[in-house]
């Protein structure tokens, strides 16, 4: 019974069922993230504060009395880089030129 099994094998059968499998994973992996994300929303709301608290970590930096925080390139210089003061605030020499 064992080698009769055994016979009937074709290669061309093997290399027709890889390639339809290689065609088909990346479509049930797809199918599988999406039914977790949908299963955990709550997973994602976490991030999403933390991102708050690094927005306020950035704003606080305050710029010294002799420095300036360009408004185009948001890079802290020197009052000696300020091109000139725009609506928004000041302009660094760098972004004016
Ligand atoms: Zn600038």
């Amino acid at each position: 019974m064992a080698t009769d099994y055994d016979a009937p094998r074709k290669t061309e059968d093997d290399s027709e069922s890889i390639e339809a499998l290689k065609e088909r994973v990346p479509d049930k992996l797809s199918g599988n993230v999406d039914v977790e994300d949908a299963d955990n929303p709550s997973g994602f709301e976490l991030p999403g504060a933390d991102l708050s608290d690094v927005e306020l970590d950035v704003v606080v930096l305050p710029p010294q009395a002799d420095e300036f925080t360009c408004v185009s390139c948001f890079l802290v210089k020197h009052r000696s880089q300020i091109d000139h003061q725009s609506k928004l605030g000041p302009i660094c020499v760098e972004c004016a030129a």
